[in-house]
């Protein structure tokens, strides 16, 4: 369940009457609202970096998004993954992990929901269209956590029977939240997910700020497997702390002791990465941090990440425990170069 109480609500001026705005506000009716032409000029003051993220993050802005509703996903050159389409439905959330890249990337961190539904169903069906029987996936979850503000939006309810008549779609639903109650109202498909970022709880209380712990994640796929979805486990970011491993194995006896293993659709790993850009704003926030402590190499796509020996043998150590539990579940790794996957390889199959 979500407990948002914004201090504050953006609405841009031409979405004011919009069904879905009034439907939020009905929800939000004390919260004072500022009326604004444009999303993107939203300027929030604060004396430090960390001041202006804290009081961005307490406000949120109703918007309508202008083109680019569907964004296909390729990976650079030199990282390898499949060709995915991303739906753009909000940017920001209302969660604070510290090593969030939307913080070097937006020119606020407000978050945004877009409530032209609509127009973003109306992409998503010209994808699909054009698709014809080809296997195609989508996600929400890249630019917003893609559940933070379902309760208020309830676009889950709209996108979930969408991808209902389109069974050789795939949809998945990326979040840290527990806001699943719109979910259980519908019945799940073979070819939705939804997918948790699960972290050790020492990796949650270090880094995931605002989010809910790993029990309460848990408990939210418990619980939507029950109603029929299938999952997915994210294990991104792997953050390398002290005595890692012993705490990632817990987790995931733990995970696949709870879930529904023939409900699991895959699991995906992926080291902590970060741009350049992101080490300001991760070091002005937090002065003490230890998150960018560890051997970290720039790698062909510009991004930093652990030492390629040291995320094979992550990868392999991870990849080893799950085997020992069950050849049943597709694993795969997210954002990682040829070199790395060759490396691991025959350990995650
Ligand atoms: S939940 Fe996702 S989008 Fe939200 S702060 Fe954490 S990493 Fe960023």
């Amino acid at each position: 369940m979500n407990t948002l109480q914004p201090k504050k609500i953006f609405i841009e001026k031409e979405v004011v009457n919009s069904s879905v705005t009034q439907q939020i506000l009905s929800k939000l009716p004390d919260v004072t609202v500022e009326y604004i032409d444009d999303y993107r000029s939203i300027r929030i003051e604060g004396s430090t970096t960390d001041d202006v993220f804290k009081e961005s993050k307490e406000c949120l802005a109703i918007a309508r998004k202008k083109g680019g509703l569907v964004k296909e996903f390729r990976c650079r050159d030199g990282i390898i993954g499949n060709t995915e389409y991303f739906i753009s439905h909000g940017n920001n959330c209302n969660l604070d992990c510290e090593y969030c890249f939307l913080q070097s990337y937006f020119d606020n961190a407000v978050p945004t929901v877009f409530i032209n539904h609509d127009e973003i169903l109306t992409a998503i069906k010209d994808v699909l269209l054009a698709a014809g029987d080809k296997k195609t996936v989508f996600h929400a979850g890249e630019l917003c956590d893609a559940l933070a503000f379902d309760d208020l939006t309830g676009l889950s309810r709209k996108l979930i029977p969408l991808f209902s008549e389109y069974p050789n779609a795939r949809l998945e639903l990326r979040t840290k939240t527990t806001t699943i109650e719109n979910l259980l109202t519908i019945p799940g498909t073979n070819n939705i997910v939804i997918s948790w970022t699960f972290s050790p709880q020492l990796i949650v209380d270090a880094y995931e700020h605002k989010t809910p712990s790993l029990e309460k994640r848990v408990r939210a796929a418990e619980e939507v497997q029950r109603a029929g979805y299938n999952v997915g486990i994210c294990l991104d970011p792997i953050i390398l702390c002290e005595d890692w491993f012993n705490n990632y194995k817990a987790m995931l006896e733990m995970l696949f002791d709870r879930l529904d293993i023939a409900r699991i659709k895959f699991v995906s790993l992926g080291g902590f990465r970060y741009l350049p850009s992101l080490t300001r704003v991760i070091k002005e926030r937090n002065p003490k941090t230890s998150l960018l402590l560890g051997e970290f190499v720039p790698c062909v796509d510009g991004k930093y990440r652990y030492f390629r020996p040291i995320r094979v043998k992550a990868y392999r150590e991870i990849g080893k425990v799950i085997r020992e539990i069950t050849r049943d579940v597709k694993m795969s790794l997210c954002m990682e170069t040829p070199e790395v996957w060759n490396g691991v390889k025959d350990a995650l199959r």
